[in-house]
């Protein structure tokens, strides 16, 4: 039997139990599993041979980006097969910008993607909290949103072509970023989003775009969802992010006195245009900013220390966004922020309603998953969400794809129907 470090070479199989168990559990620590190996490949042909390798020798592959996914997509689940999880952080070529679109391997973070874009004055349109660990591979696998979203679109609309690995050791590749190619099914389509269940993405062509006006940030308290909305709304084309916070988790982060008012609401909107009440906060310098968007950035950290059991991560049509939230706040001790403009919010629970709290989302028609994907988290909820013949089909799919079950097999899917 080849041996996996004759596969990749010695040095890129971590087999020691303690550098295995910091792949093991996720961002949250609320998902871990145990793998027998982490396996590091450089390049598409290394790792076209790992996969090769797991199927002919009963292994499942966990793929693993930047490992700050929030629903146990990037570790391994229960099963009764040894896993290995391959690790993409050295598949770091190519990094380079051509014409108006970047061209890097999936190991790449989403950090050095937005400064490689600043040093040729571009700008690529996502952004979240986690930008200097998670992978730009990472990003387009889970379809990430974050806090542009309002402006450029969720990573699927950046994703210009891609890379990747089936489970049989085959090569897609379609990175020539044409805006024109109807030449059959869209395979990076298909592949964006697909969070490690159908292939590994080793590289990925995204757009670039022009440096957005120059911009004010705002802070201000507002009484509901649909008033942040509304001024999110009064920025027009030129609003940048609208983000929101409740007033607990808001004073957890330190953030200025919101007076009476449940929310705090935090705008940018380009700076020639903004239409901000009187009463906001307003800031334009660097390091004013920052700290204002720290107060937003930092609720992840936040909720933790404040001793989060389940992030639950959802979308809610904007019409009943303060009729969910005060549903939820009803039921479960929690709090809540988001990113109000597309109806995306993270409902950080301390008990375990994650079940009740999906359920309330599917009666209030919406997306049990807004961002962070379905991993581990949602297998069930999903069901009731897109409906058994989606999933029928959706599983069609992947069993034509990875007819062994190889790839990250607990996430997405059920193991068992
Ligand atoms: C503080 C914080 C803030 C966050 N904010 C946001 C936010 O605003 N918006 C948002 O969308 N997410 C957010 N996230 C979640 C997370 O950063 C994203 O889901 C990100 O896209 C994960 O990237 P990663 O490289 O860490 O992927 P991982 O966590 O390693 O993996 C995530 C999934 O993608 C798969 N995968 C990873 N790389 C590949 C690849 N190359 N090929 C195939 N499959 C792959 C994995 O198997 C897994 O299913 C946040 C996380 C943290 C910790």
């Amino acid at each position: 039997m080849t041996e996996l470090s004759e596969v990749v070479g010695p040095e890129q199989v971590l087999t020691d139990e303690g550098v295995r168990q910091g792949y093991e559990t996720d961002w949250t620590g609320r998902f871990t599993g145990t793998c027998e190996a982490v396996v590091r490949p450089g390049t598409a042909d290394e790792v076209a041979a790992v996969l090769r390798w797991a199927v002919d020798n009963g292994r499942a592959v966990h793929v693993q980006g930047g490992n700050t996914g929030l629903v146990g997509g990037s570790v391994p689940a229960a099963g009764d097969r040894p896993v290995i999880i391959l690790s993409t952080t050295r598949l770091r070529t190519p990094l380079e910008v051509v014409g108006r679109s970047a061209v890097v391997g999936a190991g790449v973070t989403l950090g050095d993607v937005q400064r490689l874009a600043a040093q040729h004055g571009l700008v690529y349109g996502v952004d979240l909290a986690a930008r200097d660990s998670a992978t730009i591979g990472g990003t387009v696998a889970t379809n990430a949103g974050g806090i542009r979203v309002c402006k450029y679109g969720m990573t699927r609309m950046q994703v210009e072509g891609l890379e990747a690995v089936l489970p049989d050791g085959s090569l897609i590749s379609r990175m020539n970023g044409l805006a024109k190619d109807n030449t059959g099914f869209d395979l990076v389509g298909l592949l964006t989003g697909s969070e490690g269940t159908l292939g590994v993405i080793t590289a990925v062509r995204v757009r670039l775009h022009d440096p957005a006006e120059e911009s004010v940030v705002a802070v201000l308290g507002v009484d509901s969802l649909a008033q942040a909305l509304e001024l999110a709304h009064a920025q027009g084309t030129g609003l940048q992010a609208a983000e929101i916070v409740d007033r607990r988790a808001w004073a957890e982060a330190g953030g200025p006195d919101l007076g009476d008012h449940p929310w705090a609401l935090l705008l940018e909107s380009d700076m020639e245009t903004a239409e901000l009440p009187d009463e906001a906060l307003v800031a334009t310098e660097g390091p004013d900013r920052a700290r204002l968007w720290h107060f937003r950035e930092s609720q992840s950290e936040v909720a933790q220390q404040m001793g989060v059991k389940q992030k639950v991560d959802v979308a809610v049509p904007l019409e009943r966004l303060d009729e969910f939230t005060t549903a939820v706040f009803a039921a479960h001790p929690c709090t809540i922020f988001g990113h109000v403009a597309d109806g995306s919010l993270h409902v950080e629970l301390f008990d375990h309603g994650e079940d009740d709290v999906l359920a309330t989302v599917v009666d209030f028609g919406g997306a049990v998953s807004a961002e962070h994907g379905v991993g581990q988290a949602k297998t069930t909820a999903v069901v009731d969400d897109r409906g058994p013949d989606a999933i029928a089909a959706m599983r069609a799919i992947k069993r034509a794809w990875d007819p062994h079950d190889v790839m990250n097999p607990g996430v997405l899917f059920t193991v068992v129907d």
